[in-house]
């Protein structure tokens, strides 16, 4: 086992329905079995409700099923103050009381924003309705891909990268900011909740070089951050080999994964991403470890 093991893949970063992902949490842990994934984590944007479906469901997996979730969080303020910090957990216990009012405060939040940006995109003469949007998001956590759905699916625009480029990106006439979780209090619900918090997918922080990224890894280190996402789909072998070295420098874990959303980002696959991602058992192994010490 062992030895077949230390070839297996693994898949640190996927969404659910619960979130903005097309596959129910047990499709997701079918087809990571289908796949011979050695590791899954369900990783959906501010809920746990799908990891507590595929724990309440209670079946033993061929696959190690890792609990797992990603906040939308604020920066520190030096940096791209304007932009969004996306932060894992892994290892949490979704029932801690704590992690439940900060997820309940994202949750709300998102509910505040949506209707504001639905009305934005009917001001510009766009027929769409909440109503719609919202059967787009069976796990009730809407979000901008939500609506994108519903655009593509009406012809407004030929595909989910039209959709932002044009209406909900960051800049655009229906985009509305969101309430995000300061970081530190972000990485400290996580660590509370008995989970290891890691900086998700830092290859794609607006305009950070080398130098920026030793300087917000070291700030979130000493805020307790465990590790930093290094493969990763949209990360090149220079930005894996800048991390990795930053990694031990520092002494965080290293992560990956695919960053799954089943339909909504059809050019990824499950375990393979882009088609080359590897990532190896042995971070998985590495991360249990850290985990156990506490
Ligand atoms: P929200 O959390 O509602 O602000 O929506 C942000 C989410 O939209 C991100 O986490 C991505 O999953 C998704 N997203 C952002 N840009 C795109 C894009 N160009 N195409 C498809 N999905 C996107
Ligand atoms: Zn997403
Ligand atoms: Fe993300
Ligand atoms: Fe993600």
């Amino acid at each position: 086992m062992v030895c077949k093991a230390m070839n297996m893949a693994v898949d640190l970063h996927t969404h659910s329905t619960a979130s903005d992902g097309t596959r129910s949490p047990m499709e997701l842990v079918r087809e990571a079995e289908a796949l011979g994934l050695g590791a899954l984590a369900i990783t959906d944007h501010d809920t746990m409700a799908g990891v507590l479906e595929v724990l309440d469901a209670g079946f033993s997996f061929d696959t190690h099923f890792l609990t797992g979730l990603e906040i939308s969080a604020r920066p520190p303020d030096d940096f791209n103050r304007g932009d969004e910090l996306h932060i894992l957990g892994y290892g949490m216990d979704p029932k801690d009381p704590g992690l439940r009012v900060l997820l309940d405060r994202l949750q709300e939040a998102r509910r505040e924003r949506n209707p504001s940006m639905i009305k934005r995109l009917q001001a510009m003469g766009l027929d769409i309705c909440l109503d719609e949007v919202e059967e787009k998001a069976p796990g009730g956590l809407v979000g901008r891909p939500h609506m994108a759905r519903v655009l593509v699916e009406k012809g407004v625009v030929s595909d989910m990268d039209a959709a932002f480029t044009r209406y909900l990106g960051k800049g655009c006439p229906a985009y509305i900011e969101k309430y995000r979780e300061p970081w530190k209090d972000a990485i400290a619900a996580i660590r509370r909740a008995g989970g290891i918090a890691v900086l998700a997918h830092p290859g794609l922080i607006r305009g950070i070089g080398p130098r920026g990224l030793r300087l917000l890894l070291g700030m979130m280190k000493e805020a307790g951050l465990g590790g930093v996402e290094t493969y990763y789909p949209r990360h090149d072998a220079q930005m894996i080999s800048t991390l990795k070295g930053l990694a031990w420098e520092m002494d965080l874990l290293l992560t990956g994964g695919s960053d799954y959303h089943g339909d909504f980002k059809e050019a990824i696959s499950m375990g393979t991403g882009a088609g080359d991602l590897f990532v190896p058992f042995s971070l998985y192994t590495e991360l249990l470890n850290r985990l156990e010490k506490g």
